[in-house]
C-alpha cells in the first residue's frame, strides 16, 4: 500500500469548512456549516423543511456555489477547483434523484449503459458492470423493460443501478425514496446499505424518520441552514414527533434473490431505437450541466 493511498484514506472524504450561502434573493440557506464525513461513512441528512439540505447537498456537487467558506471533496478544493475539472469531480458521485430522471424510451438496461457510455467506457466493461449493478439491485429480469412499465420502487433501483455502475466513491441521494411506496423505502435503504457495505460512502436527505431510526446510522441534523445535531446519539426523537410515522416499519428487507444474470445482446448495443444523439440533450437533464459553471470565484 502506497503512502498516498493511506494519507488519502485517512482524510475526510467531504468536508464543510465554516460555509455560507445565501441565494440571490437573500435568502440564507446554509450558514457557518462545519463537517467532515469520512470514507464508508452511511450519512443520513434530516431536517424541516427549507431548513438547507438541498442546498447542502447541491453545495456537495458543486451545482451550487458557496458565498464563503470552503468545501473540499476527495481531492478538490473549490475555492480553487477548475471549471474542467468539475466533471471529473462529478464522476466520483453517483447521483440518486428523487423523481428518478429515467431517459422514458431506452429500456432499463440502456439506462444504466448509457452513464457508462457516456463516460467513454468499452463494450466488455459496460456489459460487465451493468450486470452486476442490476444484479444487485434485483432487477436483471426487467433489463428489458420501459421505465413507464415499472413501479415507482423498480424505478428507483434502476437509479440506483445508474448511481453505482461507473463504481462512484460516494453516492449522494436527496429524500430518494420520496416517491416510492413507504415499504419500497426499506428496500431502496436496504440496498444502498448494501453499497455503502461495499465500500460506497452513501449520503442520504430524508424526511423519514422510522427509516432513520431503524437503520441507525449517523445523522445529520440541519435547521435553519446549519448542524445543529450530528451523530445517532443526538438524534432525538421528539424532533420528529410532528411527522407521521408509517406502518410499523416491519415490512422491509428486499426479501427477494437476486436474479442471475442478465439477458442482453452479446455486442452492447442500445435495445432501443435510441441513439446517442438523440439523447445528448438529455444529459444536462440527467446529469446537470457543466458548462455554465463558471472557473473558481465566488457566488454572488
Ligand atoms: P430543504 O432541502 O431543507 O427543504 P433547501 O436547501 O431547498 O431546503 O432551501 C433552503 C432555503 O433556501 C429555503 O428557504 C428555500 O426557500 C431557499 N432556496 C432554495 N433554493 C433557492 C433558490 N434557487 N433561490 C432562492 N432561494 C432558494
Amino acid at each position: 500500500m502506497s503512502e498516498d493511498f493511506v494519507l488519502q484514506t485517512a482524510r475526510p472524504l467531504i468536508e464543510f469548512q465554516g460555509v455560507y450561502k445565501t441565494y440571490t434573493n437573500g435568502t440564507h440557506a446554509i450558514r457557518d456549516f462545519n463537517l467532515k464525513i469520512h470514507e464508508g461513512e452511511f450519512v443520513f441528512v434530516v431536517g424541516p423543511s427549507g431548513s438547507g439540505k438541498s442546498t447542502f447537498m447541491k453545495l456537495i456537487m458543486r451545482e451550487e456555489k458557496p458565498n464563503s467558506g470552503e468545501i473540499i471533496v476527495g481531492d478538490y478544493k473549490f475555492s480553487k477547483i477548475k471549471r474542467r475539472q468539475i466533471p471529473m469531480m462529478r464522476r466520483t458521485m453517483g447521483i440518486v434523484f428523487q423523481d428518478f430522471r429515467l431517459i422514458p424510451n431506452m429500456t432499463v438496461y440502456d439506462n444504466v449503459a448509457f452513464a457508462m457510455h457516456i463516460v467513454g467506457a468499452s463494450k466488455m466493461e459496460i456489459r460487465r458492470r451493468v450486470s452486476y449493478a442490476l444484479n444487485l439491485v434485483g432487477l436483471s429480469g426487467k433489463a428489458r423493460s420501459k421505465p413507464d412499465e415499472l413501479s415507482g420502487g423498480e424505478q428507483q433501483r434502476v437509479g440506483l443501478a445508474r448511481a453505482l455502475v461507473n463504481n462512484p466513491t460516494m453516492i449522494i441521494a436527496d429524500e430518494p425514496t420520496g416517491n416510492v411506496d413507504p415499504n419500497m423505502s426499506y428496500e431502496i435503504v436496504e440496498l444502498l446499505s448494501e453499497i455503502n457495505r461495499r465500500g460506497t460512502t452513501v449520503i442520504m436527505v430524508t424526511h423519514e424518520h422510522q427509516l432513520v431510526r431503524d437503520f441507525g446510522r449517523r445523522v445529520i441534523m440541519i435547521e435553519n441552514g446549519t448542524v445543529v445535531a450530528d451523530n445517532s446519539e443526538e438524534y432525538d426523537d421528539a424532533y420528529f414527533e410532528d411527522y407521521n410515522d408509517y406502518a410499523d416499519g416491519e415490512n422491509y428487507g428486499v426479501g427477494e434473490e437476486y436474479d442471475e444474470g442478465v439477458a442482453v445482446n452479446d455486442d452492447y448495443t442500445f435495445a432501443s431505437e435510441t441513439t446517442i444523439d438523440s439523447v445528448e440533450e438529455e444529459l444536462d437533464f440527467v446529469f446537470g450541466e457543466d458548462e455554465n459553471q463558471e472557473i473558481g470565484g465566488e457566488a454572488e
